[in-house]
């Protein structure tokens, strides 16, 4: 297993690296946070009546809800849970790095499936792909680094063609595309959805995740969770977090009017892009990939190096904030393409 270190660093400026919400958390956070005693640190963090808060929330029973840290635990969890010696799991990708990370901690056999044409999801390879082994099935829906999205249906021939598999629909930006399967959560029993705070929340900082499952399936996870894995801090906020749905709100109108904003200018601009149903968007700069990305630093802002992903070469994926964000985030892209001689015919 290697060692993964994103790449972090300096990041001062205008962060639209890391898909986190570019602006702020709710400010009823910082009240919650406020009123925090040196006591209440005391003591060893109780998930669970958050959790209740949170099944509520979901529409699910709290039987069927895990806060983790963050969506990466939960991850890693479930690679935990489901793999062994012998059996396989499924990646379609491009895909979110960290599925690949904490699968390659366990034994079990890592099979990708490339995505289709224009990073299409991979419906019929994958339905192909199961096997009686098949443990664990990993799907970032929308994508990331792609910003594709699975259609429903797709999502439901996976389920029914693999009962002996867990299924994982990562729903980390679930906000900024407005489809969910968390209905099936009960329903399914092989369904897992997990959602993150990190992203439409704003709070990537204090690690927050949520998994859904049958209850059935919740018992295997359970055992695998450390107790105390999301700490008391983070349960205070969250609890204050979930009770501001227009603060949630007003963030993913921003996002969702840069969106339209941001592909407009791409295409203006001739810059090949995919069309994205999340907070980011995925370009193909060319064989000029690493001087963009530093030129948009030495114009304080940040964007993410995608080119070594599978099929990805001379992609740069680039989050959407608020309208103000993405109008900055577009002046520094037109001054950086000029700056590096970049031109549609000779990118
Ligand atoms: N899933 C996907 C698809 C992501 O892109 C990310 C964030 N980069 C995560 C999970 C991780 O979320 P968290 O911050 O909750 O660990």
């Amino acid at each position: 297993m290697k060692e993964y270190h994103p790449p972090l660093g300096d990041r001062s400026g205008l962060r639209l690296d890391f898909n986190e919400n570019t602006f702020a958390c709710s400010p009823r956070v910082l009240e919650a946070l406020g009123r925090i005693s040196r006591g209440d640190l005391t003591r060893y963090p109780e998930r669970e009546p958050v959790e209740c808060a949170v099944a509520r929330h979901l529409g699910l029973e709290p039987a069927q809800v895990l806060l983790t840290n963050g969506v990466d635990e939960a991850i890693h969890l479930l690679c935990q849970t489901y793999l062994d010696a012998g059996t396989e799991v499924l990646l379609p990708i491009p895909t979110y790095t960290m599925y690949e990370v904490y699968a390659s901690g366990t034994p079990a056999q890592v099979i990708h499936v490339p995505a289709g044409e224009g990073f299409r999801f991979p419906a019929e390879a994958l339905l192909n792909a199961i096997t009686p082994t098949t443990r664990l099935i990993a799907i970032a829906n929308p994508n990331s680094p792609t910003g594709q999205a699975a259609r429903r249906e797709d999502l439901l021939r996976i389920v029914d063609a693999a009962p002996q598999a867990a299924v994982l629909v990562d729903e980390a930006y679930f906000h900024f595309f407005g489809e969910t399967i968390i209905d099936l959560v009960g329903r399914a029993p092989n369904v897992i959805v997990a959602r993150t705070f990190s992203k439409a929340y704003g709070l990537a900082g204090l690690r927050l995740g949520v998994l859904g499952a049958a209850e059935e399936q919740m018992r295997w996870i359970r055992r695998a969770v450390s107790p105390y894995s999301v700490n008391s801090v983070a349960l205070v906020c969250l609890a204050s977090a979930l009770g501001d749905e227009e603060y949630l709100r007003w963030y993913t109108n921003e996002v969702l009017a840069s969106r339209p904003v941001f592909e407009a200018a791409l295409q203006r601009l001739g810059v090949p892009y995919w069309p994205s149903q999340a907070n980011f968007v995925l370009t193909n700069i060319g064989s000029k990939h690493h001087a963009f990305v530093e030129a948009m630093r030495t114009r304080g802002v940040l964007v993410r190096d995608r080119s070594a992903d599978p099929g990805c070469d001379g992609c740069v994926r680039i989050t959407l904030g608020t309208r103000e964000q993405t109008d900055q985030g577009i002046a520094a892209l037109e001054e950086s393409l000029a700056a590096i001689g970049w031109t549609r015919e000779n990118p």
